[in-house]
C-alpha cells in the first residue's frame, strides 16, 4: 500500500475545537469479531453504530484518528438528497429506482438529529441552509428543484426572491434562493467522535494509527495492519477517497477531488450577524460551487474548488480568500486564522457506491461532495443488510457505475476540461 497519512488530523478549525477524545491504541496482534469496519468517517463510525446497536461484535480500524478524513474536515452542511436528485435519477433509472432512492433522500439527516439527540453528542447543531441562486437559469432550477422534493413528500422549502434573499445573505451575488428548514449545519468532527464514543459504549473496539494494508478474502475475511490482523465474518469498507491500493475491485471508478476551506478571525457578533442574519448555511448553485456558514464563535467558515485528483494548491488562502471577498467584500480587513484542505470521492453519475464484494466485504463509499447526511443513510442500509433487509442497500447497489472517461491517466485533465466547461455556463448564467 502507497498511502501516506499525515500524523494527524488536519490543522483545521475543526481541530482546534475538537470535543475531548481518547487517543485508541493502534492494533496490536489478532482479534476477532462479527464485523470489522474500515475507516472511522461517517460511513464507518455510522455502520459500526448500527450494527453495536443490533448487538454485533464491531472493530473500527482507522488508519490515523476518528474523523481524520473528509468527516471531520467538511463544511458541516447538513443538505438533504444526494449529489444528483430524483429527477436525474428518474431519466436514467426509471421511476422505481426514483421512487426507491427518494423514499430515502431525507433519511439521513433524521438519522444524525436521532444520534445527536440520544448520544447527547454536542456539535453544534443548527437548523437551515440556504441554496443561493447566483442568475435566473439557477433560480429556473431552484423552483424545479422545490417541486420535485415536495413531489417526494418534502414540505420544509422556502423560496425567496432577490429581495428576500438579502435579507438571509448580505451579498450582492444572488437573484434568489431556496432556503431548506429541515436542513442544517454542525461541527462534523464533532458528531463523529460523539458516534464514535457512542460505538465503543456499546462495546465496539476503535483502533486509531492503524491503516490496513490488505484484505484476504475468505470465511471468516483477514483484515491486515502493521501491527496486527482482525478476522471478521463480514468487513465494511469505510475508507472512501482515502482508500488506496486495499481492495482494488472499488477504486477504479471513482475519482478523489480535494477542495479547501478557509475559516475566519472571530467576528464581533454583530458584525457576523449582519452577514448571516438567521444564521444558515449557504451553497451557491454554481457547477463549482461555494459554501460557507457561521461558526458558534462567530467565524465564517468558508469554503470552495474542487482540485481534481485530490491534489492540494500550495496556498490555500490565495485560492478561498478571494472567493469570500466576491461573495462579502466588507471582510476584506479580516484575518484568516485556518486553513486545510480535504478529499472527496466523486463518481462519475454523482450517485453513491454501494456493493459487496465476493459475499462480505460490503462499501459504501462517492458521495461526490454532499455526504453528510447520506454516509448516516449508508450505515443505516448495511446493517439492515447484514440482518436480512437487503431491498434499501440493493436499491443503491443496483445503480450502474462507469470509470471516467480517460482511465486513471487522463480523467484528471478530462474532468477540468468538463469543469471549465460548466463553469463558463455559470458565468454567462446559462
Ligand atoms: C472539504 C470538504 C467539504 C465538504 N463539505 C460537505 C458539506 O458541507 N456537506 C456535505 O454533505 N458533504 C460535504 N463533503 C463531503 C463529505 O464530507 C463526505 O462525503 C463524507 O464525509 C464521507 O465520509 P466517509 O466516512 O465515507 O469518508 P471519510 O470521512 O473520508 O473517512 C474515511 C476514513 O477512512 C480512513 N482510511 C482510509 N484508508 C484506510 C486504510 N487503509 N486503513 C484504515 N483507515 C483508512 C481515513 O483515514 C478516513 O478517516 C465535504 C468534503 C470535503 C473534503
Amino acid at each position: 500500500m502507497s498511502v501516506s497519512f499525515e500524523p494527524d488530523h488536519a490543522a483545521s478549525w475543526y481541530a482546534a475545537t475538537a470535543n475531548p477524545a481518547p487517543e485508541r491504541p493502534a492494533l496490536a496482534g489478532e482479534v476477532s469479531c462479527d464485523v470489522c469496519v474500515v475507516g472511522a468517517g461517517f460511513t464507518g463510525i455510522s455502520a459500526a453504530l448500527h450494527l453495536a446497536e443490533r448487538g454485533f461484535s464491531v472493530v473500527v480500524l482507522e488508519a490515523v484518528r476518528v474523523g481524520y478524513g473528509a468527516s471531520g474536515r467538511n463544511g458541516g452542511q447538513i443538505v438533504n438528497s444526494y449529489s444528483r436528485d430524483m429527477d436525474v435519477i428518474e431519466e436514467k433509472y426509471g421511476a422505481d429506482t426514483a421512487r426507491a432512492l427518494g423514499d430515502m433522500a431525507f433519511e439521513g439527516n433524521r438519522i444524525i438529529r436521532e444520534r445527536v439527540e440520544r448520544y447527547a453528542i454536542d456539535c453544534d447543531l443548527r437548523d437551515g441552509n440556504l441554496f443561493a441562486a447566483c442568475n435566473a437559469s439557477q433560480m429556473r432550477g431552484l423552483r424545479e428543484h422545490q417541486a420535485l422534493w415536495e413531489r417526494y413528500g418534502y414540505r420544509e422549502l422556502e423560496l425567496l426572491d432577490g429581495e428576500a434573499v438579502k435579507r438571509e445573505v448580505d451579498s450582492e451575488r444572488y437573484t434568489g434562493a431556496l432556503v431548506d428548514h429541515g436542513g442544517g449545519h454542525l461541527h462534523p468532527l464533532n458528531l463523529v467522535l460523539g458516534q464514535a464514543a457512542a460505538v465503543e459504549s456499546l462495546g465496539g473496539r476503535i483502533y486509531e494509527y492503524s491503516p490496513v494494508t490488505g484484505v484476504a478474502h475468505g470465511e471468516p475475511v483477514v483484515v491486515r495492519t502493521a501491527g496486527g490482523r482482525v478476522r471478521a465474518d463480514r468487513v465494511v469498507m469505510a475508507g472512501n477517497a482515502y482508500l488506496k491500493g486495499v481492495l482494488p475491485e472499488i477504486e477504479g471508478k471513482s475519482m478523489p477531488c480535494g477542495t479547501q476551506i478557509i475559516t475566519t478571525e472571530p467576528l464581533d457578533e454583530a458584525r457576523a450577524r449582519a452577514l448571516i442574519p438567521n444564521g444558515l448555511a449557504v451553497e451557491d448553485c454554481n457547477y463549482l460551487l461555494d459554501y460557507y456558514r457561521l461558526t458558534r464563535d462567530n467565524r465564517l467558515l468558508y469554503g470552495g474548488g474542487v482540485n481534481y485528483g485530490g491534489s492540494d494548491p500550495a496556498d490555500i488562502e490565495s485560492v478561498i480568500r478571494p472567493k469570500m471577498l466576491t461573495t462579502f467584500p466588507s471582510l476584506d480587513d479580516v484575518k484568516v486564522d485556518y486553513a486545510w484542505s480535504g478529499t472527496f470521492l466523486m463518481t462519475l453519475n454523482r450517485l453513491p457506491q454501494f456493493g459487496v464484494v465476493n459475499g462480505n466485504v460490503y462499501y459504501a463509499q462517492g458521495y461526490s461532495g454532499h455526504g453528510v447526511t447520506c454516509t448516516h443513510l449508508a450505515g443505516r442500509l448495511i446493517a439492515e443488510v447484514m440482518t436480512g433487509r437487503e431491498e434499501r442497500f440493493d436499491a443503491f447497489a443496483g445503480l450502474p457505475h462507469l470509470p471516467f472517461p480517460g482511465g486513471r491517466l487522463l480523467r484528471v485533465p478530462l474532468s477540468a476540461i468538463g469543469a471549465w466547461y460548466y463553469q463558463t455556463r455559470d458565468r454567462l448564467g446559462i
